[in-house]
């Protein structure tokens, strides 16, 4: 993955030499290209172009046959009037992309995420990634493909309301490196409301996890961590998931987030891959495209 992240900085740089742009469909197009084969994925037409944007269904498949699965969006961070741009709030203000890009991630049964394009523009100058070590921080380089959980992503439009202006450093403060999220997560994370999960959830929490649930402990970290600054308390009443998920008892709490964030990622977190990702995407089945997304990539981790 950090080579598919070096080779798309670079293809940036070089459309930017030119003078031209990559849009956000050509750079998820270039990463997933550069990762084959470690990343197998099918593209769909998009029937309803302008109207759903290109979500992908991205799932991180490990050898034990779990997966992660998470709804993305492509964004990237552009320069405009001198000023760093990073639309979350698409199309003109509205939020409407990430209503929809919430709801559907709600049919699906995962969490949803942006991918943020950062790379090959030297104009990112300026922003610092949440633990910046200049000068040439080194997390600061693998950002240049990163990930916004969306109800991060919403928290940050919401919270600058009246400051547009710091959309873009507060997004790019909460992001992680793509690379990162498929490393192992051997931190322990103490979410609010430790005491009260169940042993399971605990024991998960504590332990390092590789993975699909490694990939998934990083991703709830992230928002674990922003729940921490929001002063309500804990909800402790839990949510029965179905069995093909992984934790079936989770907590409601939602804090400032709105939805319960860890329902939100834990669903996400399956015992097999759906049959219909592993035969459209592994075995390479021609079947009726899934409505409203652009693709479905599986990232062997
Ligand atoms: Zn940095």
């Amino acid at each position: 993955m950090a080579a598919a992240r070096v080779e798309v900085a670079s293809r940036v740089a070089r459309k930017s030499e030119q003078g031209a742009d990559a849009n956000e469909e050509l750079l998820t197009e270039w990463l997933l290209d550069a990762a084959w084969p470690s990343v197998e994925y099918v593209t769909f037409n998009r029937r309803e172009e302008g109207v759903v944007g290109a979500d992908w269904l991205w799932w991180f498949l490990d050898e034990t046959g779990e997966c992660f699965g998470v709804l993305v969006q492509a964004k990237k961070i552009h320069l405009r009037s001198g000023r760093l741009h990073l639309e979350l709030d698409y199309p003109k203000h509205s939020g409407e992309q990430m209503r929809r890009l919430l709801a559907s991630a709600d049919e699906f049964e995962v969490p949803a995420s942006y991918v943020l394009y950062c790379g090959g523009h030297p104009e990112r100058e300026g922003l610092e990634c949440g633990s910046h070590d200049p000068p040439g921080c080194e997390r600061c380089a693998r950002c240049d493909v990163a990930v916004l959980p969306a109800l991060i992503a919403r928290s940050v439009v919401f919270l600058n309301l009246d400051r547009p202006q710091d959309v873009a450093p507060d997004a790019y403060r909460a992001v992680i490196p793509l690379e990162d999220l498929m490393a192992s997560a051997d931190s322990a994370v103490l979410p609010l409301g430790f005491r009260e999960v169940s042993d399971e959830l605990k024991q998960y929490l504590m332990t390092p996890q590789i993975g699909a649930r490694g990939v998934a402990k990083l991703f709830f970290d992230a928002l674990s961590e922003q729940r921490k600054g929001a002063f309500s308390s804990f909800a402790a009443t839990s949510e029965i998931m179905t069995s093909e998920m992984v934790f079936t008892d989770l907590p409601t709490d939602v804090g400032h987030f709105s939805t319960p964030y860890w329902v939100h990622v834990l669903r996400g977190l399956r015992r097999e891959l759906p049959p219909i990702v592993r035969s459209m995407v592994l075995d390479g089945n021609d079947l009726p495209q899934p409505e409203g997304i652009a693709g479905i990539a599986v990232f062997h981790v």
